[in-house]
Protein backbone atom coordinates (compact mmCIF):
# COMPACT_ATOMS: atom_id res chain seq x y z
CA UNK A 1 0.00 0.00 0.00
CA UNK A 2 2.95 2.54 1.04
CA UNK A 3 4.22 4.54 -1.94
CA UNK A 4 0.62 3.51 -3.92
CA UNK A 5 -2.22 5.79 -5.10
CA UNK A 6 -4.45 4.92 -2.02
CA UNK A 7 -6.46 8.08 -1.56
CA UNK A 8 -7.13 7.24 2.16
CA UNK A 9 -3.88 6.28 3.17
CA UNK A 10 -1.35 8.87 1.19
CA UNK A 11 2.01 8.25 1.53
CA UNK A 12 3.91 11.37 1.04
CA UNK A 13 1.67 14.17 1.04
CA UNK A 14 1.14 16.56 -1.22
CA UNK A 15 -2.38 16.39 -1.85
CA UNK A 16 -4.48 19.02 -0.35
CA UNK A 17 -7.16 17.65 2.31
CA UNK A 18 -10.90 18.82 1.28
CA UNK A 19 -12.30 21.89 3.42
CA UNK A 20 -13.77 20.93 7.11
CA UNK A 21 -11.37 17.99 7.77
CA UNK A 22 -8.23 17.78 9.75
CA UNK A 23 -5.22 16.79 8.21
CA UNK A 24 -2.44 14.93 10.21
CA UNK A 25 1.14 14.87 8.87
CA UNK A 26 3.23 11.96 10.85
CA UNK A 27 6.85 12.03 10.71
CA UNK A 28 7.92 8.15 11.74
CA UNK A 29 11.07 5.90 11.08
CA UNK A 30 8.03 3.43 11.24
CA UNK A 31 5.12 4.27 8.26
CA UNK A 32 4.12 0.78 8.59
CA UNK A 33 3.08 0.56 11.96
CA UNK A 34 -0.15 3.23 11.41
CA UNK A 35 -1.62 1.23 8.12
CA UNK A 36 -3.93 -1.36 9.98
CA UNK A 37 -5.30 1.13 12.80
CA UNK A 38 -6.09 3.29 9.78
CA UNK A 39 -7.90 1.17 7.71
CA UNK A 40 -10.42 -0.10 10.15
CA UNK A 41 -13.13 1.05 12.64
CA UNK A 42 -13.60 4.48 13.73
CA UNK A 43 -10.05 5.84 11.54
CA UNK A 44 -10.64 4.32 8.63
CA UNK A 45 -14.25 4.91 8.37
CA UNK A 46 -13.43 9.30 8.78
CA UNK A 47 -11.05 8.24 6.21
CA UNK A 48 -13.12 7.29 3.76
CA UNK A 49 -15.90 9.87 4.41
CA UNK A 50 -13.33 12.25 3.77
CA UNK A 51 -13.52 13.92 7.42
CA UNK A 52 -9.55 12.71 8.49
CA UNK A 53 -6.76 13.05 6.40
CA UNK A 54 -3.42 11.12 7.41
CA UNK A 55 -0.31 11.46 5.85
CA UNK A 56 2.69 9.19 6.60
CA UNK A 57 6.16 10.38 6.05
CA UNK A 58 9.32 8.44 6.66
CA UNK A 59 11.82 10.38 8.46
CA UNK A 60 15.04 8.36 6.98
CA UNK A 61 14.14 10.02 3.15
CA UNK A 62 15.73 13.53 5.08
CA UNK A 63 18.82 12.01 6.37
CA UNK A 64 21.97 13.21 3.84
CA UNK A 65 24.66 10.03 4.18
CA UNK A 66 25.08 7.47 2.81
CA UNK A 67 24.22 5.48 4.90
CA UNK A 68 20.60 7.34 5.76
CA UNK A 69 21.54 7.93 9.46
CA UNK A 70 19.25 9.56 11.73
CA UNK A 71 20.64 9.27 15.15
CA UNK A 72 23.98 9.96 16.99
CA UNK A 73 25.44 8.95 20.27
CA UNK A 74 24.61 11.62 23.73
CA UNK A 75 27.00 14.55 23.94
CA UNK A 76 27.75 14.26 27.64
CA UNK A 77 27.36 10.17 27.64
CA UNK A 78 24.97 8.15 28.76
CA UNK A 79 23.28 4.66 27.09
CA UNK A 80 21.07 4.90 23.85
CA UNK A 81 21.25 6.91 20.82
CA UNK A 82 19.84 10.49 19.90
CA UNK A 83 18.13 10.91 16.72
CA UNK A 84 20.04 13.94 15.05
CA UNK A 85 18.63 17.37 14.60
CA UNK A 86 19.47 18.29 10.81
CA UNK A 87 16.95 15.27 8.98
CA UNK A 88 14.14 16.16 11.96
CA UNK A 89 14.08 19.85 11.12
CA UNK A 90 14.07 19.14 7.82
CA UNK A 91 11.32 16.94 7.56
CA UNK A 92 9.32 19.14 9.93
CA UNK A 93 10.25 21.96 7.57
CA UNK A 94 9.50 20.12 4.17
CA UNK A 95 5.95 18.84 5.08
CA UNK A 96 4.75 21.93 7.38
CA UNK A 97 2.19 23.68 4.45
CA UNK A 98 2.20 27.49 5.23
CA UNK A 99 -0.87 28.12 3.38
CA UNK A 100 -2.98 25.99 6.06
CA UNK A 101 -3.67 26.94 9.59
CA UNK A 102 -0.90 24.22 11.29
CA UNK A 103 0.74 23.06 14.38
CA UNK A 104 3.74 20.80 15.19
CA UNK A 105 3.52 18.38 17.63
CA UNK A 106 6.61 16.28 19.25
CA UNK A 107 5.31 12.85 21.22
CA UNK A 108 7.00 12.65 24.20
CA UNK A 109 6.70 11.77 27.63
CA UNK A 110 8.21 15.03 29.24
CA UNK A 111 5.26 16.59 27.18
CA UNK A 112 1.65 18.23 28.61
CA UNK A 113 -0.17 15.45 29.42
CA UNK A 114 -3.52 14.67 26.79
CA UNK A 115 -6.54 15.75 28.66
CA UNK A 116 -10.32 15.23 27.42
CA UNK A 117 -11.12 19.23 27.66
CA UNK A 118 -8.25 19.95 25.39
CA UNK A 119 -8.89 18.01 22.95
CA UNK A 120 -11.70 19.77 20.73
CA UNK A 121 -9.17 23.08 20.46
CA UNK A 122 -7.13 21.02 17.68
CA UNK A 123 -9.79 21.00 15.96
CA UNK A 124 -8.87 25.01 15.19
CA UNK A 125 -5.86 23.76 13.12
CA UNK A 126 -6.17 22.70 9.73
CA UNK A 127 -3.02 20.74 9.82
CA UNK A 128 -1.44 18.57 12.48
CA UNK A 129 2.19 17.43 11.88
CA UNK A 130 3.20 14.76 14.77
CA UNK A 131 6.72 14.02 15.46
CA UNK A 132 7.40 10.09 16.90
CA UNK A 133 10.85 10.03 18.21
CA UNK A 134 12.39 6.60 18.40
CA UNK A 135 15.80 5.38 21.14
CA UNK A 136 16.18 7.96 23.76
CA UNK A 137 14.60 10.48 21.93
CA UNK A 138 14.94 13.57 19.76
CA UNK A 139 18.00 16.36 19.98
CA UNK A 140 16.62 19.08 22.10
CA UNK A 141 17.40 21.96 19.39
CA UNK A 142 14.51 19.91 17.32
CA UNK A 143 11.86 21.11 20.05
CA UNK A 144 13.63 24.34 20.67
CA UNK A 145 13.49 25.41 17.02
CA UNK A 146 10.70 23.67 15.22
CA UNK A 147 7.74 22.39 18.14
CA UNK A 148 5.14 23.90 19.24
CA UNK A 149 4.20 21.71 21.77
CA UNK A 150 5.39 18.67 23.72
CA UNK A 151 2.26 15.90 24.21
CA UNK A 152 2.77 12.99 26.47
CA UNK A 153 -0.04 10.05 26.92
CA UNK A 154 1.01 8.87 30.33
CA UNK A 155 3.44 8.74 32.82
CA UNK A 156 5.27 6.02 31.38
CA UNK A 157 7.92 5.14 28.55
CA UNK A 158 6.60 3.68 25.02
CA UNK A 159 9.57 2.39 22.59
CA UNK A 160 8.66 5.55 20.17
CA UNK A 161 5.86 7.52 19.59
CA UNK A 162 3.95 6.10 16.95
CA UNK A 163 1.69 4.60 19.55
CA UNK A 164 0.83 7.91 21.16
CA UNK A 165 0.14 9.38 18.09
CA UNK A 166 -2.64 6.86 17.02
CA UNK A 167 -3.64 7.76 20.49
CA UNK A 168 -3.52 11.77 19.73
CA UNK A 169 -5.07 10.94 16.24
CA UNK A 170 -8.28 8.70 17.26
CA UNK A 171 -9.03 10.84 20.49
CA UNK A 172 -9.27 13.74 18.10
CA UNK A 173 -10.80 12.18 15.28
CA UNK A 174 -13.89 11.44 18.15
CA UNK A 175 -14.78 15.12 17.91
CA UNK A 176 -14.76 15.91 14.01
CA UNK A 177 -18.34 16.52 13.87
CA UNK A 178 -20.00 13.38 12.21
CA UNK A 179 -17.61 11.59 13.11
CA UNK A 180 -19.65 9.36 15.71
CA UNK A 181 -22.63 7.70 15.25
CA UNK A 182 -24.36 9.23 18.45
CA UNK A 183 -23.11 12.69 19.28
CA UNK A 184 -24.94 12.99 22.86
CA UNK A 185 -22.44 10.46 24.08
CA UNK A 186 -19.13 13.08 23.41
CA UNK A 187 -20.81 15.41 26.38
CA UNK A 188 -20.99 12.94 28.61
CA UNK A 189 -18.14 10.67 28.68
CA UNK A 190 -15.08 10.61 30.78
CA UNK A 191 -13.21 13.36 31.40
CA UNK A 192 -15.59 15.90 29.39
CA UNK A 193 -17.31 17.58 32.46
CA UNK A 194 -15.56 17.93 34.47
CA UNK A 195 8.38 11.54 39.12
CA UNK A 196 11.02 11.88 37.21
CA UNK A 197 11.22 13.86 33.89
CA UNK A 198 14.35 13.63 31.82
CA UNK A 199 16.85 16.75 31.18
CA UNK A 200 17.19 17.55 27.76
CA UNK A 201 19.45 15.84 24.90
CA UNK A 202 21.70 16.85 22.71
CA UNK A 203 23.82 15.14 19.66
CA UNK A 204 26.37 16.45 17.48
CA UNK A 205 26.51 18.96 15.33
CA UNK A 206 27.86 21.45 18.42
CA UNK A 207 25.87 24.48 16.38
CA UNK A 208 22.75 24.06 15.05
CA UNK A 209 20.94 27.19 13.94
CA UNK A 210 22.81 28.72 16.39
CA UNK A 211 21.39 27.12 18.94
CA UNK A 212 24.45 25.83 21.12
CA UNK A 213 24.77 22.47 22.59
CA UNK A 214 25.38 23.71 27.07
CA UNK A 215 28.83 24.04 27.34
CA UNK A 216 28.65 22.18 30.83
CA UNK A 217 28.19 18.81 28.32
CA UNK A 218 31.46 19.65 26.33
CA UNK A 219 33.28 20.12 29.85
CA UNK A 220 33.74 16.36 29.97
CA UNK A 221 33.31 17.03 34.08
CA UNK A 222 30.78 13.92 34.65
CA UNK A 223 29.88 15.70 37.69
CA UNK A 224 29.59 18.39 36.25
CA UNK A 225 27.33 17.52 34.00
CA UNK A 226 24.99 15.10 36.40
CA UNK A 227 24.22 18.24 38.31
CA UNK A 228 23.33 20.51 35.27
CA UNK A 229 20.91 17.69 34.23
CA UNK A 230 19.55 17.01 37.81
CA UNK A 231 18.95 21.01 37.94
CA UNK A 232 17.09 20.46 34.52
CA UNK A 233 15.14 17.81 35.57
CA UNK A 234 13.47 19.66 38.75
CA UNK A 235 13.13 22.63 36.39
CA UNK A 236 11.19 20.96 33.82
CA UNK A 237 9.24 19.25 36.42
CA UNK A 238 8.29 22.35 38.10
CA UNK A 239 7.52 24.11 35.04
CA UNK A 240 4.81 21.07 34.16
CA UNK A 241 3.01 21.49 37.86
N1 LIG B 1 14.62 8.66 27.05
C1 LIG B 1 13.27 9.16 27.03
C2 LIG B 1 12.83 9.54 28.44
O1 LIG B 1 13.24 8.87 29.40
O2 LIG B 1 12.05 10.50 28.57
C3 LIG B 1 12.31 8.10 26.47
C4 LIG B 1 12.48 7.87 25.01
S1 LIG B 1 11.31 6.70 24.36
C5 LIG B 1 12.17 5.18 24.56
C6 LIG B 1 11.34 6.96 22.62
C7 LIG B 1 10.24 7.84 22.06
O3 LIG B 1 8.96 7.30 22.39
C8 LIG B 1 10.19 9.27 22.54
O4 LIG B 1 11.09 10.07 21.82
C9 LIG B 1 8.75 9.66 22.30
O5 LIG B 1 8.55 10.13 20.98
C10 LIG B 1 7.99 8.34 22.46
N2 LIG B 1 7.29 8.19 23.74
C11 LIG B 1 7.63 7.35 24.75
N3 LIG B 1 6.77 7.42 25.76
C12 LIG B 1 5.84 8.33 25.40
C13 LIG B 1 4.68 8.87 26.05
N4 LIG B 1 4.32 8.47 27.27
N5 LIG B 1 3.93 9.80 25.38
C14 LIG B 1 4.28 10.22 24.15
N6 LIG B 1 5.38 9.75 23.49
C15 LIG B 1 6.16 8.83 24.11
Amino acid sequence: MRGGPDPALPVGGATRAPRKTVRFDVLTLFPDFFLSPLKISLLGKAIEAGKLSVFLHDIRQWATDKHRTIDDLPYGGGPGMVMKPEPLVAALEAVRDSSLKGRRIYLSPKGRHLRQQDLKGYLNWEQIVLLCGRYEGIDQRVIDHSIDEEVSVGDYVLAGGEAAALVFIEAVTRLIPGVLGNEGSLEEESFTTGSLIEYPHYTRPEEFRGLRVPEVLLSGDHQKIREWRRLESDRLLKSRK
